[in-house]
């Protein structure tokens, strides 16, 4: 049994909501000092609910070879991963704004 989406109704080979939400998003990307000298990368601005946050944070995590977690609809991952952590979101259809 295929998937619905329960945005447009049609089953997940046919929607492109992640598609659409994609395009009309801006991920803003920086960098941030936490305590003891420790860098994040912060990724926010992906406030669709049509985007899976988890599953891209999963796709992150994996490129970037590090730890992240997802708070709200902000993804954090360990280390300074600006330049991947983008390069990933380029080519997952995102427009990126590196900050
Ligand atoms: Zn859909």
């Amino acid at each position: 049994m295929a998937n619905i989406c329960n945005l447009c109704g049609l089953p997940d080979e046919l929607c492109i909501c992640q598609e659409i939400a994609k395009e009309q998003q801006k991920a803003i990307i920086r960098t941030d000092r936490r305590r003891y000298g420790k860098m994040v990368t912060i990724i926010e601005g992906i406030d669709d609910t049509a985007i899976d946050i988890n599953k891209l944070a999963k796709i992150l995590k994996s490129r970037c070879a590090s730890g992240g977690t997802v708070k709200g609809r902000t993804i954090e991952l360990q280390g300074d991963h600006k330049k991947r952590a983008s390069k990933v979101l380029e080519q997952n259809g995102y427009t990126v704004e590196v900050r």
